[in-house]
């Protein structure tokens, strides 16, 4: 499985419809202080999911839409979409490319699709679930979290690397065979 392409339209600073292509290999973005390369990573955050404008730098959900700019009115809706390839049929899926879409207006009308279906944001959570990608994984490091890891007490640091090499739905499932 692999992450093909994002397409963004609308999201913070990306106002115009904006696609990057990933090759092969590690892609890495590269611009000036404020240029929107932190950006990029929130749309993927912000598709997989995401359900808390503080995890975006926002108060609320909307202020991930294009605020305007001095030469550019605001817009009403943000969009982004994910396309993976998944042709190893690494996420339990019949399709062998996956297109993950999420739009938001300004009126609050919000749309979750899977491969051009509408679908419920539960439906994207359960694809991503157990697969390491989700919002909450760690396959999304952000700049406070390396400091917030490095800082951590160890307890909390196993946990981390209990997430990471996937122990802890044996922990959670021991607990809970404890309780009973
Ligand atoms: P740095 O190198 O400092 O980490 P960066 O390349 O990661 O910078 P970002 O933080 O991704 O930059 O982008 C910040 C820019 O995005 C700011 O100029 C900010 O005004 C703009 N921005 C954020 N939200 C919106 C929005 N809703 N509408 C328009 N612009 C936005
Ligand atoms: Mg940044």
């Amino acid at each position: 499985m692999k992450l093909k392409s994002l397409e963004i339209s609308g999201f913070k600073s990306f106002a115009d419809d904006t696609k990057i292509e990933f090759e092969d290999g590690v892609t890495g973005i590269v611009g000036p202080n404020g240029s929107g390369k932190s950006n990029v990573s929130e749309a993927i955050r912000w598709v997989l999911g995401e359900q808390s404008a503080k995890n975006l730098r926002g108060s609320r959900m909307p202020d991930v839409i294009f605020a305007g700019s001095s030469d550019r009115k605001p817009l009403n809706r943000a969009l982004v979409t994910m396309i993976l390839d998944n042709s190893d049929h690494y996420l339990k899926s019949d399709y062998t490319e996956i297109n993950v879409t999420r739009k938001l207006f300004r009126n609050g009308e919000s749309v979750y699709q899977l491969n051009g279906q509408d679908c419920r944001l539960k439906d994207i959570l359960n694809l991503f679930m157990d697969s390491g990608i989700g919002d909450n994984a760690f396959s999304m490091i952000s700049q406070g979290r390396v400091e917030a890891i490095f800082n951590s007490k160890p307890e909390d640091r196993r946990f981390i690397v209990e997430e990471l090499i996937g122990v802890s739905k044996y922990r959670l499932g021991k607990e809970k065979a404890q309780r009973e």
